[in-house]
């Protein structure tokens, strides 16, 4: 039988900014996680709708499920999954420093004491009080206004995902900006789901047939590059 949510026009949840999985481009959202999902969609027939919201907000909409699925380069974590549902893993990542070019920041010790900012709601957030409690950290919803204080000199660093800070680094960073240290990998993201979704088997058969086919890897390099 045809998995019942698949029936209807789903609301599939975004971030507002998380390049380059997620942001807008001359007034529509592109990236890997858009493309993803409109990949994932066709394959398994399923009509949806985007939300894009600040990324704090997605678990919660899960939750009360005002929301169907979100993909968010959500880290998939064992407290999350306790809420939610996810899929399985379809992308590697993990956290990184971004600094001024001239900063004698380097490592994750060196945060000790200075201004970091982070997203609200993120792993970095964890990550930070868990490793470096002495900083003191300024919580953005949106990290785009994280990037600007760091860009206007409010901040010492920005602790985020690293595909985002690096491509963030590459393309709007105008040399202003390089990114250090690797403070984490080994994190994945997955689709997240309200809890017991009957669309999780079904995603995840797209999901591996689009990885079988090629056409994870043709996306993948449209926007990363090569894989290593
Ligand atoms: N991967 C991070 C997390 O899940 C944040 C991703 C994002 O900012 N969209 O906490």
């Amino acid at each position: 039988p045809m998995a019942q949510a698949a029936d209807k026009t789903l609301v599939v949840a975004t971030d507002t900014a998380f390049v380059p999985f997620e942001f807008k481009q001359d007034g529509k959202y592109t990236g890997f996680d858009i493309q993803l999902w409109e990949a994932i969609a066709k394959q398994a027939n399923l009509t949806y709708k985007l939300q894009p919201m600040d990324f704090n907000g997605i678990i919660p909409g899960l939750q009360t499920r005002s929301i169907d699925v979100a993909l968010a380069g959500i880290t998939i974590r064992e407290d999350r999954a306790k809420v939610v549902d996810f899929s399985e893993p379809y992308y590697e990542s993990g956290l990184a420093i971004l600094v001024p070019e001239g900063s004698a920041i380097k490592t994750a010790k060196d945060l000790e004491g200075k201004t970091v900012a982070v997203k609200t709601g993120t792993a970095s957030v964890d990550y930070m009080k868990a490793n470096v409690p002495s900083a003191k950290l300024k919580l953005f919803p949106n990290i785009d206004n994280a990037f600007l204080e760091l860009a206007t000199g409010r901040v010492d660093a920005v602790v985020h995902d690293t595909p985002n800070v690096q491509y963030y680094a590459k393309t709007a960073g105008n040399g202003k900006v390089k990114v250090v240290a690797s403070l984490k990998s080994g994190d994945f993201y997955g689709i997240a789901f309200s809890k017991g979704s009957d669309l999780v088997p079904v995603v995840n058969k797209a999901l591996q047939e689009l990885k079988a086919n090629g056409s994870y890897d043709k996306l993948y390099e449209t926007w990363f590059g090569k894989k290593p």
